[in-house]
């Protein structure tokens, strides 16, 4: 059971102190206190663990302090949406807003190589009106031979162009803890000029130990990949790691499942599951249409697969795009051939707000 206490609810005051001392004394229950802090104001959410059954819902609602709860419905306890859960599906960071009702584009590339590149990367999503992009700094590879990302090293020309070109977050992949304080040391150095978004890759998905050390932070929210050879409750339990150590700020990717029966697409691409995900967690849900199509195939009607999938996620009420681009894709270090040039940027964003129309025109017709 959850228990939504009353906004900006002040744990020195009696009341709250009251309340603590009695669930303190409800036999067989612990509980745990999770602040959100949102734009205008805080709310603390009392997770009550152990033996709730017998709890009358009545009872705990009229509590001192308490405002609403919510019945524990679905086995993620924080991310999941349970019955009658009014909890939002939303958070902001540095000035974005992420919720399952909007979109986000994040175009970028895979993999940084030269400054150069990130430059020319960034500049076109200015042009383009963009505030987010992808930057890969550290990349768990197949082959332990095959470059594996300059790594701490591009950090300070990442972010000083990205402050140049006003975009506000990059999504990041972080495949060790070590990295979090990296990028938080070197975004300190340049002054904070931009915000990471730190990203759980297909290959972690079930690293619990860096998923715990990830969800122990909470300056920066999280992007976390469905495990490409796992079930989708196994993927969504290892989102809810993040959250039970404290950071809900999450983002659940789809980027398609390791099948032969995708070939020749290099995934499966699950996208159909854009609105499984919104209905049973409270998570924004991004889709990676690169990742999943892996190639720059083109169908007979002149369009990309990559668009079609694009456009397959968002009318479905995808909220997040992640797609690489690079402007000179034969030089890309990691995943060239399913990369967009620059050139693509424009009829890219352009299709992809056609879609989000058709989708909002959709949610009007059939409501
Ligand atoms: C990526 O987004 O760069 C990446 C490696 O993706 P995934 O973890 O989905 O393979
Ligand atoms: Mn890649």
């Amino acid at each position: 059971m959850i228990l939504i206490l009353e906004p900006n609810v002040d744990t020195s005051s009696a009341e709250y102190l009251q309340l603590i001392s009695i669930l303190d004394s409800l036999p067989d229950v612990e509980y745990r206190t999770h602040n959100v802090q949102g734009a205008e104001v805080k709310l603390t959410e009392v997770y009550l663990i152990g033996d709730t059954q017998s709890l009358s819902i009545e009872r705990m609602r009229a509590l001192p302090t308490v405002e609403s709860t919510v019945r524990i419905s679905e086995s993620y306890r924080v991310l999941g949406r349970h019955e009658d859960d009014n909890r939002p599906a939303s958070f902001n960071y540095n000035g974005v807003r992420f919720s399952q009702d909007n979109l986000h584009v994040f175009a970028g590339l895979c993999a940084v190589d030269s400054a150069e590149h990130v430059e020319l990367m960034m500049r076109a999503l200015k042009e383009h009106g963009q505030q987010c992009t992808r930057m890969g700094a550290y990349k768990p590879r197949t082959s332990p031979y095959s470059f594996q990302g300059h790594g701490k090293d591009c950090l300070p020309f990442v972010f000083e162009l990205a402050g140049k070109y006003d975009i506000k977050v990059i999504a990041m992949e972080v495949t060790h803890e070590s990295h979090i304080d990296e990028i938080d040391a070197a975004l300190t150095a340049a002054g904070r000029p931009t915000g990471v978004m730190l990203q759980i890759g297909t290959r972690n998905t079930q690293n619990f130990e860096l998923l715990k050390c990830v969800g122990r932070q909470s300056t920066y929210p999280v992007l976390i990949k469905r495990g490409f050879g796992i079930t989708l409750n196994e993927s969504l339990n290892a989102a809810e790691y993040l959250a039970s150590e404290g950071n809900r700020n999450v983002i659940f990717a789809l980027r398609g499942v390791k099948s032969n029966l995708g070939d020749p697409h290099r995934n499966l691409v699950d996208f159909a599951h854009v609105p499984v995900i919104k209905r049973k967690t409270l998570m924004p849900v991004c889709i990676d249409p690169s990742h999943s199509v892996g190639t720059r195939a083109t169908g007979r009607d002149g369009i990309m697969d990559v668009m079609h999938v694009t456009a397959q996620g968002i009318i479905a009420g995808a909220n997040m795009v992640l797609v690489d681009f690079h402007p000179v894709p034969e030089k890309a270090l990691v995943d060239g051939p399913q990369a967009l040039v620059l050139d693509e940027l424009g009829p890219f964003l352009r299709d992809v707000e056609i879609v989000r129309e058709a989708y909002v025109k959709r949610l009007v017709n059939l409501a």
